[in-house]
């Protein structure tokens, strides 16, 4: 437990040194304190930390910057000269800053103003120079993929389906297991199309750019309830000039050739086969019930069916592995050569840190040299299969503070992935525990949410189209 408190009151940085908290001290709870606590009191936590006020800067902006570096140096010094890779941008979408800059019409590399620019990241964020080209390399990326879309003239759809066959171990999304659940599937998609309906209406005249089906597991549903979902699509909306269609089939164990007979007739265009690890008594751990050969078999059966754009998920970080594993994992993906690859960093909310120290899993702090030497690896493994790297988030909890990369084959970048994380497009999702935003010709971003309860979901299935129509009018 890490306490700290505001010397002036003034918290209007709270959020965000909470952020830098859970950086260093993964999984820590960070309590705010009213005020200096007696020598009793401090005895309940591992670090007391007073954040200074800079109430005379007065651009917000940097006044935020100024606490964050200072805050930052404390926790550096009490943690024996930690550093974090990305700084102090404790933000969950660090390539946003460099777009910026690109789109500002700044050159790129080695020019006075982009070696000045580079030295105010460092200075103001405290970034590291490998974490920084990382970043630039991405942003340039994403402006290349993202050239045909239709920013204000158009949209994007998410659609949830919040159901799995077991729940994994780290699960922090809406999901809830098939078995128990197979009953509610046909009201719950009954559901979803009033708000297909709805969001039809609000979308008049704009071109549907991408649609993303995620979860859950979309593929945990029958194939029959899956050709029910995908023909209301079809039917509702106009698909003539979507540039990508995504299914994240996900788990193995849910794939069969019927659901992939049915993406395909469909038009799916881009789906996703998600391992997480290749290894086998990890897999076990984490509560995946699927098996390595599982994985290869869904894969194949994928390919054989024409998928051209196949990607994988993994995660590292996740317990009982080290570097050995993940070069195991990279050594198996290898020789399926997807399309495309999802690194991600292990993140566990406190719940499920808690299920997995109880399940004996170790979970890696910041600073252990082995979360990066893996992301290493899987950067080298996705290098030597020909995918680059071309969008990047982080998350809190990460394992290591490090981020979740996508790497793709030319021409195989995940469009959606990358709009979700830049906020330049609006997108309307539908389904419980799914959000909707709605970017407006002036930059603002807003957002609705869909109530996570699947039972709440069908029954106040108005208030949610409420919610939407209210966004978006
Ligand atoms: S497959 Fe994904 S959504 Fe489903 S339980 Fe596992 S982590 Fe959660």
């Amino acid at each position: 437990m890490v306490g700290f408190y505001f010397p002036d009151g003034n918290d209007e940085f709270e959020y965000d040194v909470r952020g830098l908290i859970t950086s260093f001290f993964p999984g820590a709870e960070a309590v705010k304190l009213q005020e200096k606590p007696d020598a009793e009191t401090a005895l309940a936590y591992e670090q007391i930390l007073a954040i200074p006020s800079f109430q005379e800067i007065r651009d917000k902006g940097e006044r935020k910057n100024a606490t964050k570096r200072c805050f930052y140096e404390q926790l550096s010094a009490l943690t024996g000269g930690m550093t974090l890779p990305w700084g102090t941008l404790t933000g969950i979408r660090p390539t946003k800053l460099i777009t910026a800059f690109l789109e500002a019409g700044h050159p790129e590399q080695d020019t006075e103003q982009a070696k000045g620019y580079r030295r105010l990241m460092k200075e103001q964020y405290l970034i590291s120079d490998e974490k920084l080209d990382l970043a630039v390399r991405i942003a340039k990326e994403e402006q290349k993929v993202l050239e045909n879309i239709h920013y204000q003239n158009g949209f994007s759809l998410y659609l949830g389906i919040p159901f799995c066959p077991s729940r994994c171990l780290y699960c922090s999304f809406t999901s809830y297991p098939i078995e128990r659940f197979a009953d509610r599937v046909d009201d719950y998609l009954t559901a979803m199309f009033r708000e297909m309906d709805a969001v039809k209406a609000l979308f008049s005249g704009r071109i549907l750019d991408t649609v993303y089906i995620g979860g859950g597991t979309p593929t945990a549903i029958s194939a029959d309830q899956l050709d029910r979902l995908l023909d209301r699509l079809a039917g509702t909306f106009d698909t003539k000039q979507l540039q990508e269609f995504t299914v994240e089939a996900g788990r193995p164990d849910s794939i069969t050739k019927e659901k992939l007979e049915v993406l395909k007739t469909y038009g799916v265009s881009r789906i996703s086969v998600n391992p997480q690890s290749m290894n086998e008594k990890t897999l076990a751990l984490i509560g995946r019930r699927h098996s390595v050969e599982e994985t290869i078999e869904a894969f194949y059966l994928a390919r054989e069916l024409g998928f051209d754009n196949i990607n994988m998920d993994l995660i590292l970080g996740l317990p009982g592995e080290g570097p050995k594993e993940v070069e195991e994992t990279l050594h198996q993906i290898k020789k399926l050569q997807p399309d495309s690859l999802t690194v991600h960093a292990l993140a566990v909310k406190r719940a499920s840190r808690l299920k997995m120290e109880a399940a004996g899993a170790v979970i890696p702090g910041p600073g252990q040299q082995a979360s990066e030497t893996m992301m290493r690896i899987a950067a080298d493994g996705a290098a030597e299969m020909g995918l680059v790297p071309y969008y990047l988030y982080r998350q809190k909890n990460m394992a290591g503070n490090l981020e979740n990369v996508g790497y793709a084959k030319p021409g195989k970048a995940g469009l959606y992935n990358i709009l979700i994380m830049e906020e330049k497009q609006s997108i309307a999702a539908l389904g419980a525990g799914t959000v909707s935003k709605a970017v407006h010709p002036d930059g603002r971003i807003e957002r609705a949410d869909d109530v996570k309860d699947l039972k709440e979901y069908i029954e106040r299935i108005d208030e949610m189209i409420g919610r939407k129509r209210a966004l978006w009018h």
